[in-house]
Parts: C-alpha cells; structure tokens; sequence
C-alpha cells in the first residue's frame, strides 16, 4: 500500500483566489493591506524567509516592507516595534526568526500590538490561543490544520501526537488540536520510548528539525502522518519524516518540499488581511 501525498500547493492555489479578492476590496477602501517584516539577523535562511514572504504577498496586491537592522539591540527593536505599531498604515507586524544573538525575542513580539501580532507571537496571542479565541494563529501551526482539513482527515476524537513543544510550531499546534477534541499527546527530546507513543498516533504531527528522523517501524498502519520540518542537505529541502518508509504504512502522508511549507506563508497572508479589516471596522467605528 502506499499512501495519499497530502500535497499543500492545491490548497494553496484556492485560498490565493479568495485571498487576491479580498485585497483587492480592501484596497480599493483605500489602501492594500500592509505588512512589515522586521530583518534582525544576518541568518540566511531568515533572510531568504523575508524575501519569500514579500514576493508572496506582493503577488497578491499587497505591500510588505522589510525593516532591515544592520546592528541590533534590544532597545532599537522595541522602539522600530512601537512605531510601527503606532502606523496607522501598517497593519500587520512580524519578527522574523531566528533573531541575532543577544536580543530580548520575548520584549521585541511583545511590543507588537494584539492588533497587529498577525504571527501570534506575542504573550498575549498565546493566552488567546490557550483560552480558543485567537484571532491570529501561528502561521505553520495554522497551517498544519489547513491540510488536515483541506483533506478531510478527521480529527474529533482521534489520538493526535505531536513531536516538538517549540513555541512557533509544536505549542500552537497542541492547541489547536485539543480545541477540535482530539486526544492530544506531545512528545519531545526527553520523552522515554518516542517510538511508542508515535505508533499509537492516528494523526502525527512531526516538527523537530532532524532529517528523516522518524521511520516506517514508528508509524501505526493507517495513521495520517504530517511532516513539518525542513532542514536544507546538501542544498535540498528534507523532512523530518523517512517519506517512502513511512508511505508503506501510513494511509497519508505530508511531503516535504510541498506539503506544510507552501500553506505557511499563505496563513501568514490570511491574517494580514483580518487585521487589515479589522483594524479598518474599528477606525470606522470610532
Ligand atoms: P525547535 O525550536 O528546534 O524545536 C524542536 C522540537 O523538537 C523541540 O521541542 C525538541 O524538544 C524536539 N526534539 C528535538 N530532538 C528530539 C528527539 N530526538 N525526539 C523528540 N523530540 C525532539 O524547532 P521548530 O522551530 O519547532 O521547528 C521544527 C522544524 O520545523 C524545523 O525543521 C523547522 O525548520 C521546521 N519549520 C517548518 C516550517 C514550515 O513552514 N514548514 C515553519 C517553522 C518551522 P525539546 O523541547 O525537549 O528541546
């Protein structure tokens, strides 16, 4: 048997139709959403990231600036963070990560305004997260659950582990699940005999950052297995997940490149365009 490739790029080309509409409205009100990405890094992956995320957007109509910083602290982020949160043209705010070396990550997302922390990154974020009022999800958090749904893997019920407890991916994601009633377990570095909690796992989720880490003989027959990790080898893109291996026995399984990836920079999006239109309701309101 050999399983279904859960493939991000069909679930991406649907949600740009509706996307590009949506900035379009918006900008015809007035202006196109914009999004500032703040660059605090000389980190190559960071960079290219950035660079993505603006090719992306602007393909859609909308206008992401990148705020670069040559020499970072603390301090200058923080101030940057503010005023832009003070813009009433920005919309939406982003730290791209990692950040130099040094620098206070948790202060930087904090100085976001709720309104604008379009990345959930923010202390704040999180607790609406946890309480299942988020406005703004964790892009590949978000993500995840969009190829989840985009092919009708059931998830009520279900037993979904999830290894990794980062703050980016594996903690948002915990959530998001637990919020659609599976029955959520989350394994991590220390966890004891990975391999048994991975096999009872009808839904797995793997986010660790290690190159085909996980293999057939940990993966139930029948389970649907997505794969979120990228680590680049020898200049190519590889999974956390063995993907032939575990295709014998899984019914499904994310790819990567092409799976979790491609959604990513498009939930990203999404939520620039909520905050845009939210912000706009608001100053209408007033
Ligand atoms: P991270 O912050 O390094 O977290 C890795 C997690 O894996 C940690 O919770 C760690 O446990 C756990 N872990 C490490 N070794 C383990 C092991 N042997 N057994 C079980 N768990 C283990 O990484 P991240 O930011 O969450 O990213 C994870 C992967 O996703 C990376 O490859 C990253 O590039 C990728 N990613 C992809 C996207 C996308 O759009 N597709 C977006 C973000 C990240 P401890 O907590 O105990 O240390």
């Amino acid at each position: 048997m050999s399983a279904r490739r859960l493939e991000g790029k069909p679930l991406v080309e649907r949600r740009k139709a509706a996307l590009r509409d949506d900035v379009a409205t918006l900008t015809k009100m007035g202006q196109a959403p914009r999004l500032a990405v703040v660059l605090a890094t000389e980190d190559e992956a960071a960079v290219a990231y950035a660079r993505a995320k603006q090719r992306a957007g602007e393909a859609l109509g909308m206008m992401v600036e990148i705020v670069r910083f040559e020499h970072p602290t603390t301090e200058s982020l923080v101030d940057k963070v503010d005023a832009l949160g003070r813009d009433g043209l920005v919309d939406g705010i982003l730290i791209e990560t990692p950040v130099s070396s040094g620098i206070d990550l948790r202060a930087v997302q904090d100085a976001i305004p709720d309104a604008k922390d379009v990345d959930g990154a923010g202390t704040l974020a999180m607790g609406h997260l946890v309480r299942g009022v988020a406005t703004f999800v964790p892009a590949t958090a978000a993500a995840v659950m969009a190829l989840l749904d985009g092919y009708d893997v059931e998830i009520s019920g279900r037993h979904a582990v999830v290894v990794g407890r980062s703050l980016v991916v594996g903690r948002p994601l915990i959530q998001l699940l637990l919020a659609r009633d599976a029955t959520v377990t989350v394994c991590h570095s220390r966890t004891r005999d990975l391999a048994a909690m991975t096999k009872t796992a009808d839904i797995l989720c793997v986010a660790v950052g290690s190159p085909r880490f996980l293999s057939g003989t940990m993966v139930k027959p029948g389970a649907v297995v997505i794969d979120v990790g990228t680590t680049v080898v020898d200049g190519k893109l590889v999974g956390d997940v063995d993907f032939d291996a575990v295709a014998s026995v899984a019914e499904a399984v994310s790819p990567v490149p092409g799976g979790v990836g491609p959604l990513t920079t498009i939930m990203l999006l999404e939520n620039v365009v909520r905050a845009a239109r939210l912000q706009r309701q608001e100053r209408a309101e007033r």
